[in-house]
């Protein structure tokens, strides 16, 4: 019988929550709900020196944010608990004990001055890095002497000195490693902390996790695990390594590719279906093909045999396309209440708060179709608000068009409309259409001086359904202000 899916996500608080965690947080949560199995989260807050104020809090929201509830962990619990690996120094000094007490690791007493000389005459004798092995036979009267000395002891694993170690790995398959390549690794410190390779294999095994999905890197640590795994007899988990992710440039994806937090995508207006949808695609597809697949379809449809070995390459350009993509999907309503804050926040501190709700709703139809992001919002939408347009005088000259000509159509538009019956998208666009024609004006013409004029800018909304939504109030006050930039003593 296969044994139930228990899977983990076992992040690290020493700092934001870097995108490439959050795949691997990802990739387990929907291994987990496709196979109907369980989804933990597990802290590894044992590097105290490390530990960064506020990441865990950071960390878990950026999961809360995604949708990606965790049926064991932090604030929700579970019967293999604590999730705190600073909770549970107990099991960890007990797994190391009875390794020594086996003759599988020993008391080390060098000093971390000692390791240090011995690293620089290593790297100067260019011999890889690694531990000399000095305390692995150390005589019961030789311990004692050391313990008299008052020193604290770390424990090391005695990696065997010949042979080798095997493991399959579900994407990377077998891997084999000589153990003379492999040294006597500490597995406790003397602060009585572990190390990640201790904690991490006996935090598995009695968690009794089924799948360790994690990133690549920890692909070389396999070796010792396994090597813990044997001498504790537990018996160890599969395995599946999630390729790199890397920056366009191919380099391992940093901060000098942008953001790297997740955190950083949630303020920027980034939709978490959207980052669900790219975050599932670094790694992992359907069918080499399909770039839009909801949240539902990735937990019917992910396996870790569609996950590659290739390194995925983090493309920014594509997340905003795909962002798009997602922000013309929401209903109107949905995408509204999402930019409302982004407004609220975003608009120029004059412009009067809170926002009217009505006049909010009747502007988003045209913003929907443009934004990319949440947090281009306010500056897509912001002519709206303000009273005065900065702009370039130079910008209302139609191609084409004099300053004579433009002020010419400027004058008649603003007659047209000051007389129209209702200021709505039809009448506007028929009365404006005759005009361009008697004014002997392109209706590109035209309509290009009138939205510089009512918007500021040559690239806005359609034109039409803008002016509607702005009023003729403001329309007429816009024009007769573009008329003062062009001819200020004509007018
Ligand atoms: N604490 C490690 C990390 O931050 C966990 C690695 C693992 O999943 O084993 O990535």
């Amino acid at each position: 019988m296969s044994k139930s899916v228990r899977v983990r996500f076992a992040p690290s608080p020493t700092g934001y929550p870097h995108v490439g965690n959050i795949r691997t947080a990802l990739f387990n949560w929907l291994f987990a709900r496709h196979s109907g199995g369980t989804f933990i989260v597990r802290i590894e807050d044992t590097d105290v020196a490390r530990r960064v104020e506020g990441a865990l809090e950071a960390i878990l929201d950026g999961l809360r944010w995604l949708g990606l509830d965790w049926d064991e962990g932090p604030e929700v619990g579970g019967d293999y608990g604590p999730y705190f690996q600073s909770q549970r120094l107990e099991l960890y000094r007990e797994a190391a004990q009875r390794l020594v007490a086996q003759g599988d690791a020993y008391y080390c007493y060098c000093s971390p001055q000692r390791l240090e000389e011995m690293r620089k005459e290593q790297a100067r004798r260019k011999q890889p890095p690694g531990y000399d092995r000095r305390c692995r036979n150390l005589s019961a009267a030789e311990r004692a002497q050391k313990e008299a000395e008052g020193i604290t002891p770390v424990v090391r694993f005695k990696t065997p000195l010949e042979g080798q170690t095997k493991f399959n790995d579900l994407i990377w398959g077998e891997v084999v490693v000589e153990n003379s390549t492999i040294d006597d690794f500490v597995l406790l410190k003397s602060d009585g902390y572990p190390t990640y390779h201790l904690a991490n294999v006996v935090d598995d095994h009695l968690m009794e996790i089924s799948h360790v999905l994690r990133a690549e890197e920890w692909l070389p640590s396999v070796p010792r695990h396994k090597l813990l795994y044997q001498a504790l007899g537990y018996e160890m988990p599969l395995l599946a390594h999630l390729p790199m992710i890397l920056g366009p440039d191919r380099t391992k994806l940093s901060k000098r590719h942008g953001a790297v937090s997740i955190t950083e995508y949630q303020e920027q207006g980034y939709l978490p279906e959207a980052m669900v949808n790219f975050l599932a695609l670094l790694g992992w597809s359907l069918d080499d093909k399909t770039e839009i697949i909801s949240r539902e379809e990735l937990v019917r449809n992910f396996s870790l045999e569609r996950v590659s070995k290739t390194a995925a390459i983090f493309n920014s350009e594509k997340l905003s396309w795909m962002n798009g993509v997602y922000i013309r999907s929401l209903s109107l309503e949905d995408f509204t209440q999402r930019a409302l804050p982004f407004l609220e926040r975003g608009l120029p501190p004059e412009v009067e708060r809170p926002l009217s709700i009505d006049y909010v709703r009747r502007i988003m139809p045209l913003i929907q179709e443009r934004a990319r992001t949440l947090a281009e919002v306010p500056e897509l939408a912001e002519f709206f608000f303000t009273t005065e347009l900065e702009y370039d005088a130079s910008l209302l000259i139609g191609k084409g068009m004099t300053q004579e000509s433009t002020i010419e159509a400027l004058k008649s538009a603003q007659q047209r409309l000051s007389e129209l019956e209702r200021f709505d998208e039809e009448p506007l666009e028929a009365v404006l259409r005759s005009l361009a024609e008697e004014l002997g004006l392109k209706t590109g013409q035209l309509f290009g001086v009138l939205r510089v004029a009512v918007t500021g800018r040559t690239a806005a909304p359609p034109l039409f359904q803008t002016m509607a939504v702005l009023g003729r109030e403001k329309c007429l006050s816009r024009i007769k202000a573009a008329l003062e930039k062009l001819a200020p003593k004509l007018c």
